[in-house]
């Protein structure tokens, strides 16, 4: 049976399930592929690390409780974040080890370090790693 191969185009024949004509343009149609998926990779950690160098630089600045206008306009996203949590019953949102409470209600961001009430519990379990 004849077939069109998905990379070049060119009929080959083979068996029903084969898609391309060979090994070469089956691996220049993953890798076609795989660029797409890495850029969008890329794209993505890039959006959480600048969320959350704006969130650290707040933060070194002391500015812990700032307006959602000014968070957007320092060009964060509020669409990406690596994790959601609930402390107290609020929630919080984190870009790695910085996060922020959204409060709705009046269009503002406070900004928390994760890290600082989490430092000695890590440097435990890093001690504990290298033992
Ligand atoms: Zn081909």
């Amino acid at each position: 049976m004849k077939k069109k191969c998905k990379e070049c185009g060119e009929p080959f024949l083979g068996r029903t399930d084969k898609k391309f004509c060979g090994d070469l343009c089956r691996n220049a149609y993953h890798n076609k592929s795989n660029g797409y998926r890495n850029a969008l990779i890329r794209h993505v950690n890039h959006k959480l690390r600048r969320n959350r160098s704006i969130l650290a630089e707040l933060f070194s600045r002391d500015e812990l409780q700032v307006s959602l206008e000014e968070l957007s306009f320092l060009g964060f996203d509020l669409r990406f974040y690596t994790q959601e949590n609930r402390f107290s019953n609020v929630k919080y949102r984190f870009c790695y080890d910085f996060g922020y409470h959204l409060d709705e209600e009046n269009l503002l961001v406070k900004i928390v370090d994760r890290a600082y009430n989490r430092r000695e519990q890590h440097e435990q379990s890093m001690a504990a790693e290298q033992e």
